[in-house]
């Protein structure tokens, strides 16, 4: 066996938040070293290179917040960056703070196993090369393990495949290509509307239909830019005061007590408006109330009638299992108009699913359909896919797959029973998983700092959560998704993958209660000397 490296902190993935842990505790003179599968920087922004991907959040919105002289010298140069900007921006801040020093690329962590006397994490990578730190910080991300859907002779498929999450480096030309693309959720839709400008046939099968609405991207002029960038200030106090971390926060009136034209005046605007406000700027009761999310999904509908051509194609993208913004509401650009041109097919196969993969394409409902690349649109296996692919193991062995079985146990998402001197950055049940997550990130590792500055201090050797305080703080977050209607549909927000093995049952895996609540409860857990920890 060769000998381990030894750290301080073992930091697992150089995405946003990993890169920002490097940067504080490297402050804070701890010896840090990051492992990270991939070959660069950027976590879901290295990964993610489908066509079309870009983000739903405001650029500037979306970027760090901590350095001035990054504020000052980077400029977004649209309202809803593409991935290739996105990434330039995440390389140009590890370049800026000299982060690669302590990144180690293409390590992938096979397992993290505490080591109770030594209060150590002995991590061992998938090449047997082994390391020891006394904290081990995951930074995964919620949505790193793409997954693939269960169908049979997927690599019988003579042509070319992809998983959007699995993109490659090089682009792929779709210009003539008969294409296919299976999975209509946020990322479906953006390949799809990308893609239908290029191909020579396209065929989109869809399980579920999502609600999505308009992005209304545009570039950023010069008198833009010049604003935004004397008023970051107050853009991030704006998206610190909102529940989920974005620009938008949902009006005050309720749906149900306005006049039937007020509702619709209101609803026209927010479509009309880009990004999220249509979802987070809406009604605050559309997410509570039956009644009153009624009323925004039959508005969503009549625009997909309005928008698609063929009266029975517009019927098959309406949803009608669940309501508007229950699921993530994918944000798109022509997506709708796509099914009016006359190489696009839609197929739904909610009551026929693909019954193979074929030397040449695929047989669904008994008809064989053939293509030269398939894209897999599928998602992931979300928020607990990357724990579960680590063998990460607690006090008395203990492995925290098993620990979650029944769903996601931790306190504050943020640290977890029987797992010592271990941290997880926008971890389940922590509020950066339902967040404009930049903004959340950034509250999780100062909070992580800090706590670790503290540790330092007052040389404490190890710190894990009381039963008692996990088991408070996921009543807690049971408490508060019970009341929405999130908790009533299926989706990645409630645990449900039908392509994972044992991800059919219902969870939650998100902290609804808002950011501002989570902030002050993290707050004070901290101005009370680490309330609900114990600290040897
Ligand atoms: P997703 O929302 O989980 O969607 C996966 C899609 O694949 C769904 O349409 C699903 O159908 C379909 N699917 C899965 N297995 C299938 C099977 N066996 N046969 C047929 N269809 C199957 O995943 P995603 O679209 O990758 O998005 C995940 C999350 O990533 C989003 O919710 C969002 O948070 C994030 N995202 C963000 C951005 C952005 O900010 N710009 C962009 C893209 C994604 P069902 O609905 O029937 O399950």
């Amino acid at each position: 066996m060769s000998e381990a490296q030894e750290f301080d902190v073992i930091i697992v993935g150089a995405g946003m938040s990993g890169m920002y842990q490097l940067h504080l505790l490297r402050g804070l003179g701890y010896s840090v070293r990051v492992f990270e599968a991939g070959t660069g920087v950027g976590g879901t922004w290295y990964w993610n290179r489908y066509p079309g991907a870009r983000f739903d959040s405001e650029s500037y919105s979306y970027g760090y917040s901590f350095s001035e002289e990054v504020l000052r010298e980077w400029s977004w140069s649209e309202h809803f960056s593409a991935q290739p900007e996105t990434l330039r921006y995440l390389n140009y801040i590890a370049d800026k703070f000299d982060l690669r020093t302590d990144i180690q690329f293409e390590a992938r962590v096979a397992s993290a196993i505490f080591d109770d006397a030594g209060n150590a994490w002995d991590i061992t990578m998938e090449d047997g090369s082994r390391a020891r730190a006394q904290f081990l910080i995951t930074a995964i991300g919620p949505l790193s393990t793409p997954v693939m859907p269960k169908i049979n002779g997927i690599e019988d498929f003579q042509g070319d495949y992809f998983h959007t999450g699995q993109w490659p480096h090089e682009p792929v030309d779709f210009t003539g290509k008969r294409v296919a693309v299976i999975g209509t959720g946020a990322t479906g839709v953006q390949t799809i509307q990308e893609v239908a400008k290029t191909v020579g046939h396209l065929t989109v099968f869809q399980r579920n239909p999502n609600y999505c609405a308009p992005l209304l991207n545009s570039p950023i002029d010069d008198e833009a830019q010049a604003r935004i960038k004397a008023s970051y200030d107050e853009i991030f106090a704006q998206c610190n005061s909102t529940h989920s971390g974005f620009l938008h926060d949902a009006d005050p009136r309720l749906a149900l007590e306005v006049s039937d034209e007020e509702r619709k005046a209101f609803y026209e605007q927010r479509y009309g408006e880009p990004g999220f406000g249509i979802w987070m700027g809406n009604f605050r009761d559309i997410f509570v109330d039956q009644g009153a999310n009624d009323t925004i999904s039959e508005f969503v509908r009549e625009k997909i009638r309005q928008r698609v051509k063929d009266p029975a194609v517009a019927e098959k993208l309406m949803p009608r299992n669940h309501g508007f913004g229950t699921r993530r509401v994918p944000l798109e650009t022509g997506y709708y108009e796509v099914y009016n041109q006359d190489n696009v097919v839609l197929v739904d196969i909610k009551d026929t699913p693909i019954e193979k993969i074929t030397a040449t394409g695929l047989r669904c409902g008994g008809v064989e359909h053939e293509f030269d690349i398939i894209i897999y649109a599928t998602g992931f296996d979300a928020v607990t896919g990357g724990f579960d692919k680590i063998d990460i193991r607690g006090v008395d062995g203990l492995r925290l797959k098993d620990k979650w079985g029944q769903g996601p146990r931790t306190y504050l998402g943020l640290q977890i029973e029987g797992f010592p001197n271990m941290l997880t950055l926008v971890g389940p049940h922590n509020a950066a998983s339902f967040c404009n997550i930049p903004r959340c990130i950034e509250q999780n590792v100062e909070w992580v700092a800090d706590l670790l500055a503290y540790i330092k201090d007052h040389d404490i050797k190890r710190i894990v959560p009381t039963l008692a305080a996990e088991d408070e703080w996921t009543e807690h977050v049971y408490d508060v998704g019970s009341k929405l209607l999130f908790t009533k549909v299926d989706s990645w927000f409630t645990g449900i993958n039908r392509n994972v093995e044992g991800k059919t049952k219902r969870t939650f895996l998100l902290y609804a209660g808002g950011a501002p609540a989570y902030r002050e409860k993290c707050d004070e857990v901290a101005a009370n000397d680490y309330e609900g920890f114990v600290l040897q």
